[in-house]
């Protein structure tokens, strides 16, 4: 993958709100499953929260004392072409992918028949956040807040990826976006409210069903990605995707699918306890919606083939 280094980037798509979230860490924890109505919808499984001891083990648990939060950076500089060292900042990458990925969805939406597509911004947080649906720690890992519908991401869950789940392919940042992104279509769909009336765990369940159509969807822009133009509609965004890139999305939906967590996490493989789907089935939907480059081929609603 290369980036631009051309580019314009449109800042007002992520609000960096820098460290807590408000009243003390840990307190009222959503935890992220599936559809389940008012919740979050995260990337990963409740039962990382416990792998990871809630929290990264980073300051999660100390933000209370510090007397409020510390504001976010200005990403309209950091991230501007005058800082020629942007790229090396996960704050500017970043920025680059929620770009690309609602350019996609920009173009790729209204062809579902369902009108326009509404942008929505993503929010970097350390430790603690604050959302329409409560305050999450880190610990819960990236998520879509249906509520606001906005995306929440602690930048350095991407380390832990790294370190803990063994997905170091860089490629794994922004398949973790699109998926989360493709939770916001769905919320625009109405196919995440529908959901939320199913069950909420379970190998045929409708949280494994939303789940796997969200990583579809990430497919779908993979395939697409290096079509996404910058803010000036001149330039594109990447230079170059490669088929690394696309193995490395697909290492890190192998390293986050139910099964793989709950091994790593010394249990039982529990199929009953599934929400977001097998190894193999995250990877299949990704590859599906990067084969097709058509999220219509994302039925995961409409098939036994899971
Ligand atoms: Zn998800």
């Amino acid at each position: 993958m290369e980036l631009n280094e051309r580019a314009e980037l449109d800042t007002s798509q992520v609000n960096d709100r820098g460290r807590g979230g408000g009243a003390g860490g840990g307190m009222g924890i959503p935890l992220p499953g599936g559809g389940g109505r008012g919740g979050l919808i995260g990337i990963v499984v409740a039962v990382l929260v416990a792998l990871l001891g809630g929290g990264f083990g980073l300051n999660a648990m100390t933000n209370g004392d510090e007397g409020g939060q510390a504001g976010g950076t200005d990403l309209e500089q950091l991230c501007s072409r005058d800082n020629a060292q942007r790229f090396d900042d996960v704050r500017c990458r970043n920025l680059l992918f929620v770009n690309s990925i609602q350019g996609y969805w920009e173009k790729a939406y209204p062809e579902l028949g369902k009108g326009k597509y509404e942008p929505t911004k993503t929010n970097y947080f350390q430790a603690a956040v604050n959302t329409g649906c409560g305050q999450a720690d880190s610990g819960v890992g990236p998520f879509y807040c249906p509520a606001d519908r906005q995306v929440y991401i602690d930048l350095s869950f991407y380390d832990e990826l790294a370190s803990r789940f063994g997905a170091k392919g860089e490629f794994a940042q922004p398949y973790v976006l699109a998926h989360e992104y493709g939770h916001h279509v769905q919320n625009l769909l109405g196919t995440n409210e529908k959901a939320g009336q199913g069950d909420q765990s379970g190998p045929r369940s409708a949280s494994v069903r939303l789940e796997l159509q969200a990583d579809c969807y990430a497919g779908a822009w993979a395939k697409h990605a290096t079509e996404s133009k910058d803010k000036s509609g001149q330039e594109p965004l990447f230079t170059s995707i490669t088929q690394t890139d696309i193995s490395e999305a697909l290492q890190a939906a192998e390293a986050i699918g139910d099964d793989s967590i709950q091994e790593r996490s010394g249990g039982q493989v529990n199929p009953d306890s599934f929400t977001h789907g097998t190894s193999a089935q995250r990877q299949r939907w990704f590859q599906q919606g990067f084969n097709g480059g058509d999220p219509k081929t994302c039925d995961t609603f409409g098939t036994d083939q899971l």
